[in-house]
C-alpha cells in the first residue's frame, strides 16, 4: 500500500502531538512542518477561521504537493463585536501573559450584562488537486464574573461553560475534550478521515 504522508502545518508541538495521535493509528505517516524545507511565512490574512486554517495548510500544498492539516481557532467575545476572533493570540499582546489579558477583559466587560462568547475551531485538509476540505465547531460559553481554575490554557480561567457551571480552566483534559470547540471538530474530522479514502 502506498504510504500516506500528512504535514501538520504548524510549529506547534501540542498541536503536532494532537493530529499525531489521530492520524498515526489510521495508518498515516505525520511529519511536522519543521520537517521539510523552509517555505516562506503564511501571514494569517483571513477575516475567519475557516480562511485562515486554509491558507496555512494549502501552502504546504503547493509547495510541496502533499496533503496538509492546519487548524486555526479562536474566542468570541459578543459584546466586543466578536472580538478577539482571528486575532485571539495577538490580541493585547503577543507576549502579553495571560493572566495579565484576562484580568483586562473582566475589567473591559466589568459592567456588562450580556456577557455571551464562544470558542471556535477550524481544521483545514488540502490536498494536490482536491479542494479545501474544512471542519469547524465552536462552544458556547459566557465570560465569567471572576477568573477560576488552573487547567488548560489562554482565556479558559475566565470562559465559563454554564451547563457544568466549570470555566474551561475547572475541568478537567476529558471534560474539556468532550465540550470543547476543538474537540467537536476533531471528531468530525476523524469521521471524515475514516469515511474517505483522501489517496
Ligand atoms: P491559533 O493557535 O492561531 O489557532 O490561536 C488560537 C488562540 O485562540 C490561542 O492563542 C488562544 O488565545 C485562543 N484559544 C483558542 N482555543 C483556546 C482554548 O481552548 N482555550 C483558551 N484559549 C484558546
Amino acid at each position: 500500500m502506498k504510504e500516506k504522508v500528512i504535514v501538520v502545518a504548524s510549529g506547534n508541538a501540542g498541536k503536532i502531538r494532537e493530529f499525531k495521535e489521530i492520524l498515526e493509528p489510521l495508518g498515516y505517516t505525520v511529519k511536522a512542518q519543521s520537517e521539510l524545507p523552509p517555505i516562506e511565512e503564511v501571514e494569517e490574512t483571513g477575516t475567519t477561521f475557516h480562511d485562515n486554517a486554509i491558507l496555512k495548510a494549502q501552502a504546504i500544498t503547493d509547495a510541496f504537493g502533499i496533503m496538509a492539516v492546519s487548524d486555526d481557532s479562536g474566542l468570541e467575545i459578543d459584546a466586543l463585536d466578536r472580538k478577539p476572533g482571528v486575532y485571539s493570540a495577538r490580541w493585547l499582546g503577543h507576549d502579553t501573559p495571560y493572566d495579565v489579558k484576562n484580568a483586562q477583559v473582566l475589567d473591559m466587560l466589568k459592567d456588562v450584562k450580556d456577557r455571551t462568547c464562544r470558542y471556535v475551531c477550524a481544521i483545514a485538509v488540502t490536498r494536490p488537486g482536491n479542494k479545501p476540505v474544512v471542519f469547524e465547531d465552536s462552544v458556547e460559553c459566557v465570560v465569567a464574573l471572576e477568573a477560576r481554575g488552573t487547567n488548560g490554557f489562554g482565556y479558559d480561567p475566565i470562559i465559563l461553560y454554564e451547563p457544568m457551571g466549570k470555566t474551561m480552566a475547572e475541568m478537567s483534559k476529558d471534560e474539556k475534550n468532550s465540550i470543547s470547540h476543538r474537540g467537536k471538530a476533531v471528531r468530525k474530522f476523524e469521521k471524515w478521515l475514516n469515511e474517505t479514502d483522501t489517496h
